[in-house]
């Protein structure tokens, strides 16, 4: 071989060495933007969508990648054919270890057309952000989570444990129907797992977009509606009696209002407030710190509470009056009158125990107070062991050096529930950096920018490669 011949040989697979992973690397996230917009574009809307499709779509690029259908299912009540879920498995080399379970729910909250400057089923890229409905919640996940077994299908990766994906519907309304309810209740071990990631955690920007902090979400409050009941025989208003239920039951919500649930600090939220202290100005980093060393330090809780209505409700237990209906004429004597009162319980807490506080913070035998509707489902705290947070710590300080990474409690509720609470530790994780506007989920024109989906991604990507290769 002659020495041009072999320069020119280097020269080739040096360029090859260079130039292919770069192509490769752009084909792979016009493809990954093509299934997302498909994703996005697909109505699933309680009111005229249609899980299955999305569902259907997305299975449709597993098996293209070389996925056996029999790895993957559309899963649906034999009574509900459009709210389909895609449950499909990457099987790992080790048949003893559990999988990693990685779940999204494709449904979107209604949004309608006249309200939005844009069609909320059109993807529109614009200035930098992805416009559509579902754009950030959820489907931007359930497209990284795609596209992620689609490439490790095609690059033949054999984890040691399996990767399952679970596209559900139902997120948004689970009192019509919740895919992961139905799917926990009646068939557990279609997605049972060693541990699961979900929604509920991205990360924080600053104004100018800089990169303040990584979040993972590890459990969520619990939530519960009460009833608040006076009744009285009722009567001509121009004959009042000292029994007046409207009088009662405010003078009953009056005392409500002024009490708190007692602060009571778990790991998580700790751990929360630790890395915050270090990012807030030095007047709630020192509250903050205040309360960690002292649960009972009311006045610093009441500062954290003014400056942030968010850090109270890691706190502790909150439960608040949101609805009042009573009377039915007004010249009659009110015959009935209820509160509701909407609490969002601690993990760990029993909803009865929150209920007998109520009724001993009313104090009056003539006011009821009852559970409305399905008990809120209990979940266990998942735990931030290291085999959790080392590979998330990996991934993160190679994409984002220095960024702190944050535990958080959510404050309200995902589908994270009812795994959690049918034994799958469940931690939100999406490494999908918002702005303090946020995504504007669930609200108008919802938008996730274009570099924190790509970012996400490729976070995602990696920190379940590291999963699925993890562990004993
Ligand atoms: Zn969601």
């Amino acid at each position: 071989m002659g020495a041009a011949l072999r320069l020119g040989l280097l020269a080739a697979a040096l360029s090859a060495a260079f130039c292919a992973p770069a192509a490769r690397a752009a084909d792979d996230e016009a493809a990954f933007r093509a299934l997302y917009k498909e994703l996005v574009e697909i109505n699933t809307t309680r009111s005229v969508g249609n899980c299955t499709q999305a569902a259907t779509a997305m299975r449709a690029h597993l098996l293209a990648a070389g996925v056996p259908a029999a790895d993957t299912q559309i899963l649906a009540p034999p009574d509900r054919p459009k709210d389909g879920a895609l449950v499909a498995i990457l099987h790992g080399s080790d048949p003893l270890a559990k999988p990693v379970l990685l779940l999204a729910h494709i449904d979107v909250v209604e949004a309608k057309r006249a309200d939005w400057i844009r069609d909320p089923f059109t993807l529109v890229e614009e200035d930098g952000w992805f416009y559509a409905r579902g754009a950030s919640d959820d489907k931007a996940m359930a497209a990284a989570f795609t596209d992620a077994l689609v490439r490790y299908r095609k690059e033949g990766f054999k984890p040691r444990r399996g990767i399952k994906l679970a596209l559900t519907c139902g997120e948004e309304t689970p009192d019509v129907f919740n895919s992961v309810k139905w799917l926990t209740q009646t068939k557990p071990e279609v997605l049972s797992a060693a541990f699961a990631l979900n929604e509920g955690a991205g990360g924080e920007l600053d104004a100018a977009g800089k990169h303040l902090a990584l979040q993972i979400q590890a459990g969520e409050k619990v939530y519960q509606d009460f009833k608040l009941e006076a009744s009285d025989g009722g009567g001509h208003s121009s004959r009042p009696t000292k029994a007046n239920p409207i009088t009662r039951l405010a003078i009953a919500l009056a005392k409500f209002g002024e009490y708190n649930f007692p602060v009571a600090i778990n790991p998580v939220v700790k751990g929360y407030f630790e890395a915050e202290s270090k990012l807030v100005d030095a007047k709630a980093a020192a509250d903050m710190r205040a309360v960690l060393a002292s649960s009972s330090d009311d006045a610093a809780v009441e500062r954290l509470w003014a400056a942030n209505p968010g850090w109270n409700s890691m706190l502790r237990t909150t439960c608040v009056v949101t609805q009042i209906d009573g009377g039915h004429a007004p010249n009659a004597l009110p015959q009935h009158v209820s509160a509701n009162v909407n609490c969002r319980i601690l993990p760990g807490v029993p909803i009865a125990d929150v209920q007998k506080q109520i009724a001993a913070v009313v104090a009056n035998d003539k006011i009821t107070v009852a559970a409305v509707g399905e008990p809120g489902t209990q979940t266990p705290l998942p735990p931030l062991s290291e085999a959790i947070m080392e590979p998330v710590r990996k991934v993160a300080e190679a994409m984002w050096p220095g960024v702190p990474i944050v535990p958080s409690m959510s404050t309200g509720a995902t589908d994270g529930r009812f795994l959690n609470s049918s034994g799958v530790p469940t931690y939100g994780l999406s490494g999908m950096f918002h702005d303090a506007e946020g995504s504007r989920a669930h609200g108008l024109n919802e938008r996730i920018r274009v570099q924190s989906l790509l970012d996400g991604r490729k976070f995602l990507y990696e920190v379940v490669k590291l999963y699925a290769n993890s562990g004993s």
